[in-house]
């Protein structure tokens, strides 16, 4: 079923048209038939986009690097690949989305671009939360994407249109707009609007539901979602002013999620030394000092934790590189498909990954997704990529 058709059925169900009332109903029912496959006993696996593109040299270049707890003292309990590329031959493109894609897919270009949407991809070919959940017995809260709060197109990551894959294996989604989709849907049930007041509050759900087409009729919250935004909103308040902010939401996400959805497989999207981009060095350095922190931090929780000390795999990549522009005053600025906006790395950490070992040979982002498949016991059977033999010890 391509986006065409999704979307006229969308244009057809005018949710405003039927109003509140259509706020109670749940489209979809959550039974689904997990019984039929094994029970997932592989390693629990921490995906990291080191985001908003980075550089090696200010990542893992052990003189200059703003990662300290990465580069000196992770990389050495792993396997860390120093020459990953994003294909220098290949029509590939340097980006955020694409760079994500191709991690969660092993594959090159293997989406569709949603022109009406702008920077909205939408995977041809399945990403590793669907091949983990067809092929294991794994409920969607334990297959987690955490986005950053302003990059709703990262949305459209949570399931591919593949025809044997798809809606039904998605993830769920962790992100400061799906907590202000659910808090706005609880508050118009709940009675708190009346009148014109619910009125545009219901066109305003509308307008954050429908961000992603694909989600006729609403997002759908599985009790265990429901009760993580509950506690997250009795914690924050609803002011949603409170909490973190930026990429340290981010981090607060993944801790709550290891504790309360015990996730087997979750990618973090970090995002902010892109506001770079606007022009201050600092917001890329800063930006770099707290992933690093973050990352930290998310290795802290899963030793303190017995569902994951000594059993969970971490892999951080960054989703794209910078440039090096000479003549610009700040030459890492943008990523525009120059040599070093190809150049990126890979780290492995943890369960049966060889520690302590540096890889100089070049090496594809596309080989991320097989070598992460094969960590947990499954084939990512449209990925281009290869397997990334060095990282099993
Ligand atoms: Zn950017």
């Amino acid at each position: 079923m391509g986006p065409n058709s999704l979307l006229s059925r969308r244009a057809l169900l005018s949710y405003g048209a039927m109003g509140a009332a259509s706020l109670l109903i749940q489209p979809r029912s959550w039974a689904s038939s997990l019984e039929e496959r094994p029970a997932y006993t592989g390693p629990r696996v921490i995906l990291i986009r080191f985001g908003g593109g980075v550089r090696r040299r200010e990542t893992i270049d052990p003189d200059y690097t703003y990662a300290p707890f990465l580069r000196h003292v992770l990389a050495k309990q792993g396997t860390l690949f120093t020459q990953m590329e994003l294909d220098q031959i290949k029509d590939v493109t340097t980006s955020h989305g694409e760079g994500t894609l191709y991690l969660l897919t092993g594959k090159y270009g293997g989406f569709t671009n949603l022109g009406d949407f702008g920077d909205r991809f939408e995977s041809k070919v399945p990403t590793l939360f669907e091949y983990l959940r067809k092929s294991f017995a794994v409920s969607d809260h334990e297959v987690l994407l955490i986005n950053g709060e302003d990059r709703t197109s990262e949305e459209f990551f949570s399931f591919s249109n593949h025809h044997s894959f798809g809606v039904n294996y998605r993830c769920q989604v962790l992100s400061l707009y799906r907590f202000k989709v659910y808090r706005l849907r609880q508050q118009i049930l709940a009675g708190v609007f009346q009148g014109q007041a619910l009125e545009q509050k219901t066109a305003e759900l509308q307008k954050l539901e429908n961000l992603d087409y694909r989600n006729e009729g609403g997002y759908i919250y599985s009790p265990k979602m429901i009760q993580f935004w509950e506690e997250w909103r009795q914690y924050y308040g609803d002011s949603g002013l409170v909490n973190p902010r930026g990429d340290r939401v981010l981090t607060e996400l993944v801790v709550w999620a290891l504790q309360r959805l015990k996730p087997k497989f979750l990618m973090v999207n970090y995002q902010d030394p892109d506001y770079v981009h606007w022009g201050f060095p600092a917001h890329y350095t800063n930006g770099i000092a707290i992933i690093d922190q973050g990352i930290k931090r998310i290795v802290e929780a899963v030793a303190a934790d017995p569902d994951y000390r000594d059993n969970t795999i971490f892999c951080i990549a960054p989703d794209c590189g910078r440039d090096s522009n000479q003549f610009l005053s700040v030459p890492y600025q943008h990523h525009f498909n120059s040599r070093s906006a190809h150049e990126i790395f890979a780290l492995f950490v943890g369960k049966g990954v060889q520690a302590n070992q540096i890889v100089d040979r070049t090496v594809s982002q596309v080989d991320v997704a097989p070598t992460l498949a094969q960590l947990m016991g499954f084939q990512a059977e449209f990925a281009e990529g290869n397997v990334l033999e060095e990282v099993f010890a």
